[in-house]
């Protein structure tokens, strides 16, 4: 672990605008930088570097954070390889706690072995032969850092040669030991290095070349090597994930290996295991269409279904490809088929599709006891989708079944599939369309206007004091889109807009006297909206009428002559 007080102090020694500057061309700007968004496609620039807060905001797409946060993000780096890479740049030291260095042994040992293993490669011509059989190219074994693995005694005298002690070796997961006799895990295998999301290696697979029983095997479970999240081959297709907003999962590791050799760069495999919710996680990252690319055999199929049950009820985007004729995409790419591969996965069948074809197929529902069990299958499924999906497949669900829709159709409300599996519903930004239940009548009848917001906001910002002023007259329901941003800044909480609207030269700050103005402005037009409310108001009791008239009638008097009033 990086000790805090040392982040704390890079910190402090860095200068963002330095940082960015090394990938943005940056311009100066009044007391900010600004030049064209690294994250989203732009020709005028809208990314603003504030030096003096040492944060950055692009007003195009919204990104914004500080120095840490931008390696990030570019970089694609997680919390402490951003620090590491910072302190790198600014040639500062970091102080870990405990000596732990985040498993910085086990990797470099990992990365010795994986050294050595591609150095026999060389050396090994049936390993090499193989790999020439199987259509992997040079650039291939080099991207991927295909090795070869001999057998165990060779492995163990590596070991002693490189003074990396068994109890380590065991650790990594590359040595197993039997009544105190150490072996080698992977032995006469061909060897694929398997790293993090961030490109440290964790782990090894291993490939037989002859007819041994276990085709692949992985290293076992590590305090690095955690198979149930990872993915093959993400850290190098992960800018592409992010660049192309799609991912394709396949189910091995010669698939990965072929489909990026045929340019196919978003291709990712599971290790050996399902596709698992442990997995979401990582294939959220980006927001990519996730395309499932499995064989088309009872085992591809059968995978391809979990996965597509599991991504359609997380509201993934995507769907379903099957290899079919006993092909897997990497005996596509080497038969040359790469225009068949390219359009199937420019049209994958969606999920729901995809589970509603194979929920109907594996039923007889010419018999009514098949078709009613198909039918109860199928209900429970579409109510694990959010209510637009479902709304769009029920009808296909029910002309593959052969019922009236309407059978299909929730008799409840709907609850959110996103608030049904504890996901956080995502911030959208003002102005995203609401459902009707999020419309209920609503306590403000008459808003400020965004502009006004925006200033009386930047306003405060600049000048807190004048906080008190407003919020004695106002409420925070008479801001509209800013209303949140209002409230996190009389919390004193960070909020995206509050950011932005403090970069953003071109929102007016007011001067007290023109605060007051403003307001008086605002509230004059509030109250006579709510006298004609009042007025025109049946329900309420004649007394209480009369009196809240005569109430607004005085409060609008005495804004006309510039004096606030109080908010009751
Ligand atoms: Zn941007």
């Amino acid at each position: 672990m990086i000790d805090n007080n040392s982040i704390e102090q890079l910190k402090q020694t860095v200068d963002i605008v330095d940082v960015i500057g090394n990938y943005v061309e940056l311009k100066k700007n009044g007391a900010n930088y600004k030049g064209l968004c690294p994250f989203h496609d732009e020709k005028t620039p809208s990314f603003i570097v504030s030096p003096s807060r040492q944060l950055y905001k692009c007003f195009g797409c919204g990104a914004g954070g500080d120095a840490i946060k931008f390696l990030m993000e570019y970089e694609k780096l997680s919390y402490p390889e951003a620090i590491e890479k910072l302190a790198g740049m600014f040639n500062f030291t970091l102080r870990y706690t405990e000596g732990k260095q985040g498993g910085g042994e086990e990797r470099r040992i990992l990365e010795t072995v994986g050294q050595w293993y591609r150095a026999n490669l060389e050396h090994h011509e049936p390993a090499k032969a193989y790999l020439k059989k199987r259509g992997v190219s040079l650039a291939s074994i080099e991207k991927f850092g295909i090795g070869y693995a001999p057998g165990s005694d060779e492995t163990l005298h590596f070991f002693q040669k490189a003074m990396i002690p068994f109890t380590k070796g065991e650790e990594v997961g590359l040595l197993g030991h039997d009544n105190g006799r150490y072996y080698a895990r992977l032995i006469d295998r061909i060897t694929f290095p398997i790293h993090s999301p961030s490109g440290m290696p964790v782990g090894f697979g291993g490939r037989t070349m002859g007819d041994h029983p276990a085709k692949y095997i992985n290293s076992p479970q590590t305090k690095l090597f955690n198979k149930s999240r990872l993915l093959y081959g993400y850290h190098l297709a992960k800018s592409s994930i992010y660049r192309k907003k799609r991912l394709v999962v396949v189910e091995g590791y010669m698939d990965v290996i072929m489909l990026h050799q045929a340019g196919f760069d978003t291709a990712v495999a599971t290790l050996g295991t399902a596709l698992t919710n442990d997995h979401l996680p990582l294939l959220k990252k980006g927001e990519p269409e996730v395309v499932v690319a499995y064989d088309g055999d009872a085992a591809g199929i059968n995978a391809a279904m979990k996965a597509a049950l599991l991504l359609s009820a997380h509201n993934f985007e995507g769907g379903v490809v099957l290899f079919s004729g006993g092909m897997d995409p990497a005996d596509m790419v080497v038969k040359g088929d790469i225009e068949a591969i390219e359009s199937m996965i420019a049209k994958p069948v969606p999920y729901a599709a995809f589970v509603i074809d194979q929920t109907v197929a594996r039923h007889d529902i010419r018999t009514p006891r098949g078709k009613e069990d198909a039918f109860h299958a199928l209900k429970s499924y579409l109510s694990t989708l959010s209510p637009f999906v479902q709304e769009k497949y029920i009808p296909y669900a029910a002309l593959r079944l052969g019922v009236n829709a309407a059978m299909l159709s929730p008799k409840s409300t709907p609850t959110r599939t996103s608030e049904r599996f504890g996901k956080q519903k995502r911030y959208d930004g003002p102005g995203v369309a609401q459902t009707p239940a999020e419309m209920a009548p609503s306590p403000s009848f008459f808003t400020l206007t965004d502009v006004a917001e925006e200033s009386i906001i930047k306003t405060l910002l600049k000048t807190p004091s004048l906080t008190d002023m407003v919020l004695d007259t106002m409420d925070s329901s008479m801001f509209g889109s800013r209303r949140e941003a209002f409230e996190a800044l009389v919390k004193g909480e960070e909020h995206d807009d509050l950011l932005r609207i403090e970069l953003d030269d071109s929102i007016v700050v007011y001067s007290e006297e023109e605060l007051k103005r403003q307001l008086a402005y605002f509230l004059q037009r509030y109250y006579k909206k709510a006298l004609d409310n009042i007025k025109k108001d049946d329900r309420l009791p004649f007394e209480q009428k009369i009196f809240k008239i005569r109430k607004y009638q005085d409060y609008i008097h005495r804004l006309k002559r510039g004096e606030l009033v109080p908010y009751e």
